[in-house]
């Protein structure tokens, strides 16, 4: 599966490196990760036990500017995924013009067996084991599948106790008492909702109320479901890995925050029903919103989606063998470099502020992440639209001539020419 993944995600990359104008030095550089660390991490369990978890972190490609890429908990975590998702974030940070390169992390694990004290202890734990490779002009780390503030909270201050001072741009989604940013929390999620809204009249019309279904109603997922749901769509399923709950007309997204945030899980919901089949993407919608992990969408299951556009907020939910079948029913899918760009976006907002010792409001963050992500969106529409591709293929072939521009510029064809000589 995860073979597979590295495969899609290179497959893709051939397929827009042939429309894209870009060089052979890119095409090289982009063929394998700059550096893939495996670390163990021994952590001391509380009946006293030791334990030894496999721990990663994958700088892609730094030609931007340093690996930019969050760390996942998560006991599908191998080389392959966290190289996978360095790849993607190459490509994101590129999209988005940050001045970044692509960087991930991982931890295989279960995070829902250890006690808070073991999870600080593997976090603090795996920061000690990779701070070689990491830093504010390296790779910076931040949240990802199953981390959150708290978990930066331990890893921002393991750090500086290494560091022997405070380092606070090594690392983004900080607790704002440590140096976080406003906005950090809802980033992915208002940043989808930007893509959303430039896209909307593009892909669904004048539809006054759309359906949406969100698969994974995690930190990304739930905010944007509540999102729509403010906006007025009827967010007609939703699902966790544990339940899948429907309604046709539409859940009360607030109330099922509350009971995920109090018993935390969509099992017996206040609103809508429990699916028995425990899936929701066969649920018929305009929009179908996959935010829990990548593959959730193949050639198994690509068949019985019912919408009329995918947005990714996961990275990488459908194969490419799922993206000919959807394209075959003519389902539009808007892709995960742009959609879940928010997130990465903000921390770029917040490793400025505390590079600069400052302190950004609310509206300065929601402000700057509105015309970037609007800007970025409506270049990748226009592209699509003017040389005759997919979103997803524009995409790529924007990120592709920003990082070509970057690699020829550093390279000794852009000194020399194809000549030789100054
Ligand atoms: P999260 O851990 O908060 O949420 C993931 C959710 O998916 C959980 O509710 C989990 O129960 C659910 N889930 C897992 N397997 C499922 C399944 N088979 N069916 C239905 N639900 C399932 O993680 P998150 O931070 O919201 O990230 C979700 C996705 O978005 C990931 O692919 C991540 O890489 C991507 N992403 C997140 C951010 C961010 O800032 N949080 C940024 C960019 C991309």
């Amino acid at each position: 599966m995860t073979d597979d993944l590295l495969e899609d995600a290179t497959a893709r990359f051939a397929e827009a490196s042939a429309l894209a104008t870009m060089s052979d030095d890119t095409r090289e550089r982009l063929t394998r990760p700059a550096s893939v660390l495996k670390v163990s991490i021994p952590v001391r369990l509380d009946n006293g036990e030791l334990q030894t978890f496999a721990g990663y972190r994958v700088r892609y490609d730094d030609t931007r500017g340093p690996a930019k890429g969050g760390i996942r908990f998560h006991p599908s975590v191998t080389a392959e995924e966290v190289t996978t998702l360095a790849f993607w974030m190459t490509f994101k940070t590129a999209l988005l013009d940050l001045p970044f390169g692509g960087g991930k992390g991982g931890v295989t694990v279960d995070p829902k067996t250890l006690s808070n004290s073991e999870l600080e202890r593997l976090s603090r734990g795996y920061i000690a084991a990779v701070a070689d490779v990491i830093g504010p002009d390296v790779d910076i780390p931040a949240p990802d599948v199953a981390t959150n503030q708290l978990v930066m909270g331990w890893m921002a201050t393991e750090y500086d106790k290494i560091a022997r001072g405070h380092v606070p741009a090594v690392l983004t989604g900080k607790p704002l008492a440590l140096g976080g940013i406003q906005g950090r929390d809802s980033a992915t999620s208002d940043g989808a909702f930007h893509v959303i809204q430039v896209l909307r009249d593009r892909v669904l019309g004048d539809l006054e109320h759309p359906r949406a279904v969100v698969q994974g109603f995690g930190n990304a997922g739930s905010q944007l479901a509540r999102s729509l749901h403010d906006d007025g769509w009827k967010v007609v399923a939703v699902s966790d890995s544990r339940a899948a709950i429907h309604d046709p007309d539409g859940l009360d997204v607030p109330v099922l925050q509350q009971h995920k945030e109090d018993t935390g899980s969509l099992s017996s919901p206040p609103s809508g029903e429990e699916l028995n089949s425990g899936t929701v993407l066969d649920v018929p919608c305009d929009a179908l919103i996959p935010s829990a992990l990548e593959g959730a969408i193949h050639a198994g299951n690509a068949a019985v989606v019912d919408c009329r556009v995918v947005f990714e907020v996961a990275n990488g939910p459908v194969t490419a063998d799922a993206d000919k079948i959807l394209d075959a029913k003519g389902i539009e899918v808007v892709p995960d470099i742009l959609v879940n760009a928010g997130g990465v976006t903000v921390s770029w907002f917040e490793w400025i502020a505390n590079r600069s010792g400052d302190r950004w409001s609310g509206a300065m963050v929601a402000e700057r992440l509105a015309e970037r992500m609007t800007t970025e969106t409506r270049y990748v529409a226009d592209l699509a639209d003017g040389r005759g591709l997919k979103l997803r293929t524009a995409a790529y072939v924007h990120a592709l001539e920003r990082l070509t521009a970057a690699v020829d510029a550093t390279g000794t064809s852009a000194m020399f020419g194809s000549e030789g000589g100054i």
